[in-house]
């Protein structure tokens, strides 16, 4: 499956049932999440095509800790020496390989049924070294700015990304936009994660990515805000 481009300057890498993203910035390529293991080719191969060496990616940030997200980062350091990233309740997880924390299918049977078909938190996948926290609030000084987003509810230790040149907003599993814009399928904490889904419809950003689904390239805080916003 070849790369796509999103908005200028992000690609998203398909990676099989889940979804990562490259940003181009001037201080080289990074990578939003890693997909399920045995992925890393995916991201060598896109990284290739974007006529760009695998030396060039420099920065791995993680949006949460589940298997989906950080399977290939183990092989993917190894090549390519990025910095990783990860909000500390998921950091002990990652070094670990797993086990994972348990969740609730979201409501919704076709969710219940993903949820017990594609997460398994006994799973162990390789440990990855996480080397820098991500803290709410933070400004990463990356290809011109990433805020942090802390956004539990799927997950403890989730965050969103927003990258401020592009305008676009990297959702990882707050939601998924799989047949529309909709829940991830499961969640640790419901209403958390409707919290951070709210969270995120208070914002204003023109692109989103998600860990799952089409990516969207404009008026996408229209769509959250449709679907989680104040009505
Ligand atoms: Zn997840
Ligand atoms: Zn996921």
């Amino acid at each position: 499956m070849a790369v796509k481009r999103v908005i200028k300057g992000v690609h998203v890498v398909p990676m099989g049932k889940a979804n990562a993203f490259l940003i181009e910035g001037e201080d080289g390529l990074t990578l939003i999440d890693a997909g399920f293991p045995g992925k890393e080719a995916a991201v060598f191969e896109a990284i290739r095509g974007l006529g760009r060496a695998p030396d060039q990616l420099k920065h791995l940030i993680f949006t949460h800790g589940h298997p989906d997200h950080i399977g290939s980062a183990a092989a993917i350091i190894r090549t390519t020496n990025a910095r990783t990233y990860m909000h500390p309740l998921d950091i002990p997880i990652a070094e670990s390989g797993g086990p994972f924390r348990p969740m609730e299918g979201a409501p919704g049977l076709l969710r219940q049924a993903l949820c017990r078909l594609f997460y398994d938190h006994n799973e162990r996948v390789p440990p990855v070294a996480i080397d820098l926290p991500l803290a709410d609030g933070d400004i990463l000084p990356i290809a011109g700015g990433i805020e942090v987003i802390h956004t539990p509810g799927h997950c403890a230790g989730q965050v969103a990304l927003l990258w401020r040149p592009g305008r676009m907003l990297f959702a990882g599993d707050v939601c998924m936009n799989v047949m529309g814009l909709g829940d991830p399928v499961g969640f640790e904490n419901l209403q958390d994660g409707r919290a951070s889904q709210r969270k995120l419809a208070s914002l204003s950003f023109d692109a989103a990515g998600f860990g799952h689904g089409e990516p969207i390239s404009r008026d996408a805080s229209m769509r959250f805000r449709n679907q989680w916003g104040k009505k």
